[in-house]
């Protein structure tokens, strides 16, 4: 038992090493993105139901290692969360779909939304703030176009100081959005009291949406409570035509999964916004 736990911890710290140089190397490398860079990100469209228009798209990591291949990023975010490497990677992370969000625009492409995952160690640093008023500025994206997706449980750490928080984001003109919306413990005072104008119903009440009944009754009750809130709601992992006819039929704004598309490089999407009808 103690041997294999000592592999794992050693596991960690090989994984944990190979990310901090991982991140140099991005860090450094002037065309990052390039072959020097193992991290990069992909970017998953973010569909109105309504009018079936690609509006926005969300920024997901992911790590191709020199040996391992790629990493999910569901194996290492926790672990930088951890280590605290999440700041640094996190930054990189927001630098790069700013960047990437300007590129489109000076494309002159149709305006999208750019969502970026804040994991809780990042949320609750200090110059977070700073730090992503700094990406704007450096790269020029407007704030308008900038989303920030929070889980419950990173808010309900500290609620007071997450709400400044939130509340410095939105006065820069950045959206703030709850992911994995049902899944943590926020009680329901305190999400009326956060200044975010979408809720977003975890994969994990929509993968069941068409047999399920309790399912079903949670996504109606979050769609209900969003628009009584005055927010948009959004379904992640929706992956049938179903689990998309129940959203729309009860009212869901947005949807976001495998059925329109799984997350892409950032070429595709540009394709996608170029093929739009209207575009
Ligand atoms: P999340 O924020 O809840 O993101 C949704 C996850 O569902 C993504 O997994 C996405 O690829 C996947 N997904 C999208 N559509 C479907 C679908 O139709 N069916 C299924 N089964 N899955 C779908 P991914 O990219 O592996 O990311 C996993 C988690 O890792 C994310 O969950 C997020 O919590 C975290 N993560 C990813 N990128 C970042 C990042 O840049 N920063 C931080 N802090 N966390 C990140
Ligand atoms: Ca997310
Ligand atoms: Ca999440
Ligand atoms: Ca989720």
């Amino acid at each position: 038992y103690a041997s294999e736990m000592n592999a794992s911890v050693e596991e960690k710290l090989v994984l944990l090493e190979g990310m901090r140089s991982a991140l140099e190397s991005c860090t450094d490398s002037q065309d990052c993105g390039g072959a020097a860079c193992q991290f990069h990100l992909l970017y998953q469209p973010k569909i109105d139901l309504r009018s079936g228009r690609l509006f926005g798209v969300e920024a997901l990591i992911r790590w191709n290692h020199p040996e391992h291949g790629l990493i999910s990023p569901l194996r290492f975010i926790g672990l930088a969360e951890e280590s605290g490497m999440i700041v640094a990677l996190g930054e990189w992370v927001v630098r790069s779909a700013c960047a990437q969000g300007q590129a489109w625009r000076a494309a002159g492409l149709p305006a999208l939304s750019i969502s970026v995952n804040v994991s809780a160690r990042q949320f609750e640093e200090k110059r977070l703030v700073e730090r992503v008023a700094q990406a704007l500025r450096d790269t020029g994206l407007p704030p308008e176009a900038l989303e920030v997706e929070v889980t419950e449980s990173s808010i309900m750490r500290d609620l007071g100081r997450s709400v400044d928080k939130m509340r410095e984001l939105k006065a820069m003109g950045i959206s703030l959005s709850i992911d994995d919306f049902g899944t943590g413990y926020s009680s329901l005072s305190a999400l009326k009291s956060f200044p975010i104008s979408r809720l977003k119903i975890d994969k994990s009440f929509v993968s069941d949406l068409a047999d399920s009944a309790d399912d079903q009754a949670i996504a109606m009750a979050v769609i209900s409570l969003g628009h009584k809130l005055n927010l948009r709601v959004i379904a992640e992992g929706v992956e049938t035509e179903q689990q998309r006819a129940f959203l729309s039929a009860n009212d869901c704004d947005e949807m976001q999964g495998y059925l329109f598309s799984p997350p892409v490089p950032a070429e595709r999407i540009a394709a996608m916004l170029a093929q739009q009808p209207g575009a």
